[in-house]
C-alpha cells in the first residue's frame, strides 16, 4: 500500500518542525520527523553514533540508513496503533531529503502536496536556529560554521527534491508570517486537496 502523504520542506529554520508538531496533534493527521527519529535513538545504538557523526558537522545521513530508520518507525507507530495509514494523512518533516530518497520512497508515498516554507532573511533564520540550540541542546545549531554548512547542503542536495516532485505538487509558504499564518495556509490548502480527492 503506499501512504497519503504531505510533505514539509524547508530550510533549517524555517519553522517545518513547528508546524509538523501541530499537525501532529489533529487527528486524521500522522507527523514523522526524521532529524526527531535520529535524536531519540539509544544512546548505544550504531546508528545513533553515525548519526552525531555525521549531524555533527552539518552534513547529511547516509540514505540508506536513513530510509531503514523511517521504515522501522513507521512500522512501528503503525502496529502501536499511533499511526493508522488507511484513514490519517502522513506528514513528513525533514525526509526526503535529497533526490535519491525521494526515489527510495516513491513506491511507498503518495504525496499530495509539498509545503515549501520559504525563508529569505538568512539572519532571521539563523537566529531562529541559535536560540532552538539553546533551548534544545541542538549540538549542530551551537556553530556559526555549522549553520552555514547545514544551509549550503539544503541548497545544493535538498532542494533538488522540489523540481523531483514538480511544480503542481509544490505549495510556497512565507515562513517568515507568524506560525499561525502559515498554520492557516497549510491547512486551507490540505483542506481543498480533500475536495479534490474522492472521499475513501
Ligand atoms: P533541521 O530541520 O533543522 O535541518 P533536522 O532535525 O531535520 O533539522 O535534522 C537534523 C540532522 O539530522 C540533519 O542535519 C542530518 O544530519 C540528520 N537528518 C535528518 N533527516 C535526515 C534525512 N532525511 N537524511 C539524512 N540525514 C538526515
Amino acid at each position: 500500500m503506499t501512504f497519503r502523504t504531505v510533505l514539509l520542506f524547508g530550510a533549517p529554520g524555517s519553522g517545518k518542525g513547528t508546524q509538523g508538531k501541530i499537525l501532529g496533534t489533529i487527528p486524521g493527521f500522522f507527523h514523522f520527523a526524521c532529524g526527531d527519529a535520529f535524536r531519540n535513538l539509544r544512546i548505544d545504538d550504531p546508528l545513533g553514533k553515525v548519526f552525531i557523526e555525521y549531524s555533527s558537522k552539518g552534513q547529511l545521513v547516509p540514505d540508506k540508513s536513513t530510509i531503514e530508520l523511517w521504515k522501522k518507525n513507521i512500522q512501528a507507530s503503525t502496529s502501536n496503533g499511533s499511526f493508522h495509514p488507511e484513514r490519517d494523512m502522513l506528514v513528513l518533516d525533514g525526509i526526503p531529503r535529497n533526490p535519491a530518497q525521494a526515489e527510495m520512497l516513491k513506491s511507498m508515498l503518495d504525496v499530495r502536496a509539498v509545503f515549501h516554507l520559504t525563508c529569505t532573511d538568512m539572519t532571521k533564520m539563523v537566529e531562529r536556529l541559535q536560540r532552538r540550540a539553546l533551548r534544545e541542546n541542538r549540538l549542530d545549531d551551537a556553530h556559526l560554521e555549522v549553520i552555514r554548512r547545514r544551509l549550503e547542503i539544503y541548497d545544493q542536495e535538498t532542494k533538488p527534491v522540489l523540481e523531483y516532485y514538480g511544480s503542481k505538487l509544490v505549495h510556497s509558504v512565507d515562513s517568515a508570517a507568524s506560525p499561525m499564518n502559515v498554520l492557516r495556509t497549510i491547512l486551507n490548502d490540505i483542506a481543498m486537496l480533500d475536495e479534490k480527492q474522492p472521499k475513501r
